[in-house]
């Protein structure tokens, strides 16, 4: 303890037997500062100096009766006088370690953090700093550290200290991990929604107005949904996605998947049918529905049994969970539609996106599906980070051949968005991005729209797709006279207009331009409220119904479908 009595004899000097006394109420806590680490760099490239910041709140910590030291880890690197962090934290039974963090040097303070958790598991862990503050979640969700400090450090940590309840400390965003809903707790939940009195009735009233003279039973099927929900995560772990993550990164454990069981889930579906009598479908979203094979079984005996097979159903399934057995027992339930991630018909795609899915599956499952008659729709991602032009093109063309039988449906999107809690938005940087102000307050805002491709030819289809999209997808709608512009009925206008782009870049008659330094139009691709494509949408939908009915619509000798 040279090293750190040395410095705590400089900080205090002679005042230290004058400090005031804690209250006796309150446990006296052992408590360590551990400063930025940036090793001599900083002795080298600056004139170094202690570290006031620490050195502050230590000593105000002990004037109200705590024994609070500090360690620089700078100054040992320099002059290696005194033990190391490893054995201060292993000499003294710290009740509390707080670190002080720099942008510079997060990294070799995490080091240290994780270094104080091994060591002295029980302490709590506090970060506080510029760093600590602006980035406190990455902090918090990536080190043991319980409690982020906002500002300054003296009235928190004496409160942290002092056993205040975290409710009553201004200045502190505290990490409390969530608790996972038990299996009878999922069930209670789910029972609890006022299936009878939620108006679903107002939802389909809009599409029958928007549809108008175009109406008919099909479409009906298809919009007197209700949805219903039974499983709490998927544990897939495909890398675009944060099902599986949630859950376990909320409660910083092994949370295992629970399903509702399949007599509660009849229960709630008898609900919904005696309340809603205009009800055609129920729609089971869960991530994966099919994911456990006699579960769903179980549940399409019950709804034969109990002759809830007048109702319709479709669901969220992976091409693996399908066999014979499974696709004709949903068939006699009266499963009419599966919402499937297909994803991209390239082996290496599925690969790099962790669908856990061999690329040979894929066709055997959608003939099955056609011979029972469970219309697929197929969700299809054109791009991924490490996507090959010829990985798209294959895709573009295997999903073309489909929905030419207009048995089969499909939603197609660009690219992948790097949503938080994937892996993709951790493994990687560069994404089509932009800042904008958040309404209402002097703040702003950035939005991550997709993760570029790193392949030049891939990025530069990318971009120019999302630039060429809105005006296409609006020219489309009205040529079509298309009422309700979903993702199926517009699935052909995405893959020509990707087809296109191409063959012009494998033609060479586009410049291809590589840099990452393009400018990108804000939320191009996305939809949301003002975003280039739901403006497109709104504008070609209020040509579209000026017009007269159009039943036979095709476009490129694809029939049109419905969802
Ligand atoms: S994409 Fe589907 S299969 Fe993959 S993790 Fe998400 S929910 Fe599960």
């Amino acid at each position: 303890m040279k090293n750190i009595k040395h410095q705590k004899n400089v900080l205090f000097g002679k005042n230290v037997g004058k400090l005031e006394k804690l209250d006796t109420k309150l446990n006296k806590k052992k408590i360590l500062f551990v400063s930025p680490y940036s090793g001599k760099f900083a002795a080298l490239s600056q004139f170094h100096a202690p570290p006031l910041g620490v050195m502050r709140v230590a000593s105000y910590l002990n004037k109200k009766g705590h024994e609070a030291e500090y360690f620089d880890p700078n100054l040992h690197a320099c002059n290696q006088k005194g033990p190391d962090l490893e054995q201060i934290l292993k000499d003294t039974e710290w009740d509390i370690v707080g670190f002080s963090l720099l942008d510079e040097t997060l990294l070799e303070d995490i080091k240290n953090i994780y270094l104080a958790k091994k060591i002295r598991p029980n302490a709590l862990l506090v970060a506080g700093g510029v760093e600590a503050q602006f980035n406190y979640q990455q902090i918090l969700d990536k080190t043991p550290c319980k409690i982020v400090i906002l500002g300054e450090g003296e009235i928190p940590m004496l409160m942290i200290a002092n056993d205040h309840n975290y409710n009553d400390i201004p200045g502190i965003v505290v990490k409390n991990p969530a608790k996972a809903l038990s299996q009878e707790l999922f069930n209670e939940a789910t029972d609890s929604i006022p299936w009878e009195t939620i108006n679903y009735e107002d939802y389909w009233a809009v599409y029958k107005e928007m549809y108008g003279d175009e109406w008919n039973k099909e479409i009906e099927d298809s919009v007197n949904t209700i949805r219903v929900f039974s499983r709490n995560r998927c544990p897939i772990g495909c890398k675009y996605c944060s099902s599986t993550f949630q859950l376990t990164l909320a409660t910083e454990g092994k949370v295992p998947v629970i399903s509702q069981t399949e007599e509660s889930l009849i229960h709630v579906i008898k609900r919904i049918k005696n309340a809603h009598k205009n009800v055609k479908m129920i729609y089971l979203t869960d991530d994966d529905f099919i994911i456990n094979k006699r579960s769903v079984i179980r549940f399409c005996k019950l709804v034969v049994e109990n002759k809830l097979n007048d109702l319709k159903f479709m669901a969220f399934s992976r091409i693996t969970d399908l066999n014979e057995e499974v696709i004709s027992w949903l068939k006699k339930a009266n499963f009419v539609k599966l919402n499937i991630g297909v994803e991209s018909f390239s082996e290496r795609v599925l690969k790099e996106v962790g669908k856990r899915c061999p690329v040979e599956e894929i066709d055997p499952v959608l003939k099955l599906l056609k011979k029972y008659n469970i219309r697929p729709f197929m969700n299809i991602i054109l791009t991924t980070p490490e996507t090959k032009i010829e990985d798209v093109e294959l895709t573009v063309d295997r999903t073309l051949e489909y929905i030419k039988d207009p048995f089969y449906m499909a939603g197609i999107i660009i690219g992948i968005q790097p949503l938080k809690g994937t892996i993709f938005y951790e493994e990687y940087t560069n994404f089509k991005s932009y800042i904008t102000d958040i309404e209402g307050s002097s703040f702003k805002i950035r939005r991550d729209d997709y993760i570029w491709a790193t392949d030049p030819k891939v990025k530069k289809l990318q971009k120019i797709y999302l630039e060429t999209q809105a005006d296409f997808i609006k020219n489309y709608i009205q040529e079509n006279n298309i009422k309700h512009p979903n993702q199926a009925v517009l699935a052909p206008a995405h893959l020509i207009l990707v087809k296109q782009i191409i063959e012009e870049i494998k033609n060479d008659t586009i410049n291809l331009v590589t840099s990452s330094d393009q400018k990108s139009a804000e939320g191009e691709g996305r939809n949301f409220a003002n975003s280039p494509l739901y403006n497109a949408y709104i504008d070609g939908q209020n040509i579209t119904k000026k017009r007269s009915q159009n039943t036979a619509r095709k476009f490129k000798g694809i029939k049109i479908t419905t969802a």
